[in-house]
């Protein structure tokens, strides 16, 4: 069938006992944009599908994983606060999962003897996505991460396991969070190449590497003024400038990279290829991510 006939028929089937269930587990999850990234996906490939985001609490959350089981729910994300809380209310988890010590997508899989939940950190594979792009840039790169939280984490591991930077240093306004996760990742750490800073003191690093990330929340709306690296004069031609700020899609970050030549990636970027990494695993289709990117641009306006 072709596809806009296939979405029209979909549009026209109402939700009925045959519609597969993806959750958002998390709290909150009101302002969530996964549900309009991944219906409008379902919708145009005419698959009987639903993804609806749950507010769960805390005390509530291994009820809320045993009840994806006795649902049949075919999958769900796993947000703030619960990313770490779900690792061991699930049977078993992707080694990268394991690696960056959290999960955000979780797979149920129908087997004889019942349902088995699979962990997995699409984060990572999301990441890394925009970058392949670059990747005779990135391979072997000098990087630097600006934040130590759970973004970092995905993406200090993606880096470590896919590019195998010359050096890449965690800087965090906490130096001590930085130091834990360099202590966490240092098993994916076969060049020795993590160093931690703080964050006032990262400028030697940020002049030195290929490779900017953004992974704290400086400069996401309505704090749109504000940026991670105010020094604009460090940021160069040779520089890649990754923010994981993904509203606005331009934010003042990136335009002061771009304003000095560097290759800029937005978080709108990562934030698809989770989700995509996530659809793929739940219903075996390639995510439309052409629509789902209109989906973006129609919740950013
Ligand atoms: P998180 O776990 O709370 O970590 C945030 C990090 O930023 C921490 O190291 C935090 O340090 C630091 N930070 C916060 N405010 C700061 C400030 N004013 N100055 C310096 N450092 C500051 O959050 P996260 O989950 O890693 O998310 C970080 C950002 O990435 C968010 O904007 C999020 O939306 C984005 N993100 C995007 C995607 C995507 O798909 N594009 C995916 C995941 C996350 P402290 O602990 O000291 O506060």
């Amino acid at each position: 069938m072709p596809s806009q006939e296939r979405e029209r028929s979909a549009l026209e089937h109402p939700l009925d006992a045959e519609t597969r269930l993806v959750a958002l587990l998390g709290d909150p999850v009101a302002h969530s944009w996964s549900p309009q990234l991944h219906n409008p996906a379902f919708r145009h490939q005419g698959l009987n599908w639903a993804y609806v985001a749950l507010r769960v609490e805390a005390e509530e959350l291994g009820a809320a994983v045993e009840g994806l089981r006795a649902l049949r729910f075919a999958g769900a994300n796993v947000t703030i606060p619960h990313k770490e809380a779900v690792m061991p209310l699930l049977d078993e988890h992707a080694e990268r999962a394991d690696a960056v010590g959290a999960v955000n997508t979780i797979i149920v899989k129908r087997e004889e003897d019942g349902a088995r939940l699979r962990g997995d950190n699409t984060d990572v594979v999301g990441f890394l996505d925009p970058l392949h792009e670059y990747a005779e840039r990135v391979r072997g790169a000098e990087g630097v991460i600006l934040g130590a939280g759970g973004a970092a984490r995905a993406a200090a591991y993606a880096l470590l396991s896919t590019f195998a930077p010359r050096r890449l240093t965690l800087a965090a306004r906490r130096v001590e969070q930085a130091d834990r996760l360099a202590r966490d990742l240092a098993p994916y750490d076969e060049r020795d190449a993590l160093s931690t800073v703080p964050l006032s003191e990262a400028e030697q690093a940020v002049r030195q590497g290929q490779l900017l990330v953004n992974a704290t929340p400086l400069g996401m709306a309505p704090h749109t003024d504000e940026t991670p690296w105010p020094h604009a004069n460090d940021f160069s031609p040779e520089h890649i400038v990754y923010d994981l700020v993904y509203t606005p899609a331009q934010t003042r970050f990136l335009k002061e990279a771009a304003a000095r030549s560097a290759t800029t990636i937005g978080g709108q970027e990562m934030l698809v290829g989770q989700a995509a990494a996530a659809y793929r695993q739940w219903t075996g289709e390639a995510m439309p991510t052409d629509v789902v990117q209109r989906a973006l641009r129609d919740i950013a306006h």
